[in-house]
């Protein structure tokens, strides 16, 4: 499989060199020349596979850089009960007939970034020692992708982690997760200042073409494909447990199933797009947004509206508070019959000086073809789906998880299994758990006491300088 910009540079790339860079040279996005279609004697013999085992059949299909022995085990060696704590990875929970939680946060991190950020940390660890060469990621985080990305990328060899925070302004239980790491890679920085600090002084480092260069700086962003393509996986996945009551029947196969999707920058989503392309029975892709509705917005109207960030709310949902969403395009390239010239009008220079844009009538009406329908959710509603959720099931779920869930509701099909997405576990944002709840969310085991490990960190001035200086010292 080849790979190309979404906006319009054909030159084709393979999975291993894309998977170490950042944008394409044009500035578009990478996605494969075609999706390989998966009819339904392979959907019948993948359905019995271990979790491991179906992750290689699907990366094999978008993966012929890598010998398929090597891809096995690196897939073997990702997805395991060790690391996920269920046989299953993914296992589905029934809250009522025909409705589940698929659960993708039962990672070292408690979010369903573990599941494409563990990946890529062996992925990156094989890839380097083939090519003989280093990569030092580096980041700016509050919260949910720095902590991913460390426990993901902690003891590999050839690669080293910096991460900014912003001093004081993460949760303590976040803070513990990353700072009580204690690999000689890991390095994480607290910045005094917020976190568009934090961001400002990776652009500054990266925007040095030639100490980026000269320190092979890299990045773990959600742009990247390997991320999206490891999210393919738990779509199959559910799908197989949502209809394996109906395994011996001739139509096991056409039986459709719905999916309902927190989303903040349209990573989690686009691989259910990407599961639907290849032929996965998906009837709805729902949609949801917290109070930061600029994705509900567009495909309620076609109208595309990047918000300021005086405009972007801190909400109890946070890792979904976007102010324009960095995968979005992908869909955009294939929305638009893969045409790479509209898609570089719309993404390029133009976004930012429009702040936006609207697709012509034809377009839009095209994304009923695609199977998404959105909605939005508040503070309240989190709140309330949360309560009804602990009281009628027993099962407390998480504020983004929440959002999921009362957007799927509202977009239910009589006859159709509806699986939400569980993006993350309750402990994480216990606060908001006690208000709708008055209960404290279960800690899990290995967890219990995090905030009491010693620490190891750095504190920085918000400036470029000294972090360039801290890079350059850690690295010769
Ligand atoms: C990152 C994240 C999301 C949003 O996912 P996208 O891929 O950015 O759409 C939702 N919930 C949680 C808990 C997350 O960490």
């Amino acid at each position: 499989m080849k790979y190309i910009s979404t906006r319009g540079d054909q030159t084709p790339r393979g999975f291993c060199d894309i998977l170490l860079e950042g944008l394409a040279p044009d500035g578009g996005l990478y996605l494969p020349m075609h999706y390989p279609k998966v009819d339904a004697d392979t959907l019948a013999r993948w359905r019995t596979l271990s979790y491991a085992d179906l992750a290689f059949e699907i990366l094999s299909l978008y993966i012929d850089d890598i010998p398929a022995a090597d891809l096995k085990r690196l897939c073997q060696t990702t997805y395991t009960e060790q690391v996920f704590g269920t046989p299953q990875i993914t296992p589905l929970k029934k809250l009522q007939d025909g409705l589940y939680l698929q659960a993708l946060s039962n990672g070292p991190t408690l979010a369903f970034k573990d599941m494409a950020m563990q990946l890529l940390g062996h992925l990156f660890e094989y890839e380097l020692a083939r090519r003989g060469e280093e990569l030092n990621i580096l980041g700016a985080t509050s919260g949910d992708t720095g902590s991913a990305a460390e426990y993901a990328m902690r003891g590999k060899k050839g690669v080293r982690v910096f991460m900014l925070s912003p001093n004081g302004r993460m949760s303590p239980f976040q803070v513990a997760q990353m700072f009580s790491l204690q690999d000689a890679n890991i390095h994480n920085i607290a910045v005094e200042g917020v976190f568009d600090d934090c961001q400002d002084m990776v652009k500054a480092v990266s925007n040095d073409l030639a100490f980026k260069r000269k320190h092979h700086i890299g990045t773990v962003n959600s742009i990247n494909w390997a991320r999206l393509l490891a999210q393919v996986v738990y779509y199959f996945a559910g799908y197989f447990q949502a209809t394996s009551g109906r395994v011996q029947s001739a139509d096991s196969n056409s039986q459709k199933v719905s999916f309902a999707v927190p989303s903040g920058n349209f990573g989690n989503i686009c691989a259910g797009h990407v599961a639907r392309m290849m032929g996965l029975p998906i009837h709805q892709l729902v949609l949801a947004t917290n109070e930061n509705n600029v994705l509900d917005e567009f495909f309620r109207t076609g109208t595309y509206r990047v918000r300021a960030t005086a405009e972007t709310f801190e909400t109890s949902s946070p890792s979904m508070d976007i102010s324009k969403a960095s995968n979005f395009e992908r869909f955009v390239f294939d929305l638009l019959g893969r045409d790479g010239t509209r898609t570089a009008e719309l993404f390029g220079p133009a976004l930012a000086k429009n702040g936006g844009f609207t697709l012509g009538p034809a377009e839009f009406a095209a994304v009923a073809g695609f199977g998404f329908v959105s909605g939005s959710s508040s503070h309240a509603d989190r709140l309330a789906t949360i309560r009804e959720t602990w009281e009628g099931s027993g099962v407390m779920i998480d504020t983004h998880t929440a959002d999921g869930l009362k957007v799927g509701l509202q977009h239910r099909t009589p006859g159709v299994p509806m699986l939400v997405l569980e993006t993350a576990l309750p402990a994480k944002f216990a606060a908001t758990i006690v208000e709708a709840t008055g209960q404290q969310p279960e800690v899990p085991a290995a967890l219990v006491g995090i905030e009491k490990l010693p620490k190891r960190f750095s504190v920085m001035q918000s400036d470029a300088v000294a972090l360039k200086q801290l890079i350059e010292q850690v690295c010769t």
